[in-house]
């Protein structure tokens, strides 16, 4: 057998060779497409909706996901680092607008030039290292209202506001702390000083993420900026669904009354029990602390994690199954990244952005 056909076409092996231990990762790039929509929708049209798409786009695939973005209009994105605005210049092409939401740090001068990327400048520091190394080239300035991370606050943009401007920003942005707690104080605190650092600049302006945009109209000044909303989660809870995660099963056991299963011996059987050994684990982001916790689904039939979640497989209560399926779900319709996350004990950002990379990422787009 002549083997250089799969060396030059590994994605011709994964879709050719079914029934591999590797778990399989669906993202539904239409859902995304809807819910950028439904959120552009969230706020008046004189109000640019645009995509956060750091962290390989929450773990879904960035150049998949961005191309999908742009075609449903989205034209200017979010990333964290240079590198990750590199990698999404590659997906576009030219014209829509990458800004980096670290800013312009020493290292990332020739990135910036090449790569047409427009770095949000949250320090003095970046903002000389801009203006001087690549004078006349976008920019943004990130403000700090009250989070305390990133961006300059009240006293250092007073002092240099005048020369920052008159420099031409594109965009003048902040970031809300608690905006998935509409009750919180510190949202309206925030907003004020938003206006009253960024009122009268002329600069079109940007607070709100998800969180900010469900917060309402008051909060989405010029340009919005959803995140998480776009990949299913809280707090947009009218989100359409995005990922479905299916492990297949590797192989099953009849555990007896009194043996034990996985690491540590954690989890003893009472009765007879079968025990399907499924691929995926905690290096998979499969958190370890869903170990006794969690359950996957065959269809609408949840079946319970049995001990410890190991670095590549889960075992599996399917005794009340009447056949063994090929895969268990742990991510579908009856599972959000938010379910896990609740099991685990962390945020459904957490379960995406730690989706690992030995997923086969199918991607299904354009029904029509
Ligand atoms: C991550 C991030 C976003 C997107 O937030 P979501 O909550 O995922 O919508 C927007 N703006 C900034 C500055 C961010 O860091």
């Amino acid at each position: 057998m002549d083997i250089s056909f799969f060396l030059l076409d590994r994605s011709a092996w994964h879709v050719k060779k079914a029934g591999m231990a590797t778990a399989s990762l669906s993202i539904d790039l239409d859902a995304i497409a809807a819910n950028w929509r439904a959120l552009d929708r969230a706020s008046a049209s004189g109000v640019q909706t645009a995509a956060v798409v750091k962290a390989d786009a929450y773990g879904l695939g960035i150049t998949r996901v961005a191309r999908a973005l742009a075609r449903a209009g989205a034209r200017r994105f979010f990333v964290a680092v240079a590198e990750e605005g590199a990698a999404l210049r590659q997906a576009l092409g030219p014209g829509p607008q990458i800004c980096i939401l670290s800013g312009h740090m020493a290292g990332d001068t020739d990135m910036i030039h090449d790569l047409d990327l427009t770095p949000m400048l949250n320090s003095l520091d970046q903002v000389t290292r801009h203006l001087e190394s690549l004078p006349g080239l976008p920019f943004g300035v990130q403000l700090d209202t009250g989070m305390n991370r990133l961006g300059m606050e009240e006293p250092e943009w007073e002092a240099i506001a005048p020369f920052v401007l008159e420099a031409g920003p594109e965009l003048i942005m902040s970031h809300l702390a608690c905006a998935d707690e509409p009750d919180h104080a510190l949202n309206d605190l925030q907003l004020a000083n938003f206006h009253a650092m960024t009122d009268g600049t002329g600069v079109p302006r940007s607070l709100a993420a998800t969180g900010g945009i469900l917060l309402g109209p008051k909060y989405h000044f010029d340009l919005t900026r959803p995140g998480v909303g776009l990949y299913g989660g809280r707090p947009y809870e009218g989100a359409a669904r995005v990922v479905t995660l299916s492990l297949p099963v590797i192989q099953t056991r009849l555990v007896q009354a009194g043996e034990a299963v996985g690491y540590s011996c954690t989890w003893v059987a009472e009765q007879d029990t079968t025990v399907a050994t499924i691929s995926g684990g905690y290096a998979d982001g499969l958190l370890r602390t869903l170990s006794n916790r969690a359950v996957v689904w065959d269809g609408d039939i949840p079946c319970p994690v049995l001990g410890r979640v190991s670095m590549d497989l889960i075992t599996v209560d399917v005794s009340h199954l009447d056949r063994v399926p090929h895969t268990l779900d742990i991510l579908g319709p009856y599972q959000t990244p938010d379910d896990l996350a609740d099991v685990a004990g962390t945020i459904g950002y957490e379960i995406l952005t730690s989706l690992g990379n030995r997923y086969t990422r199918r991607y299904s787009e354009g029904a029509a």
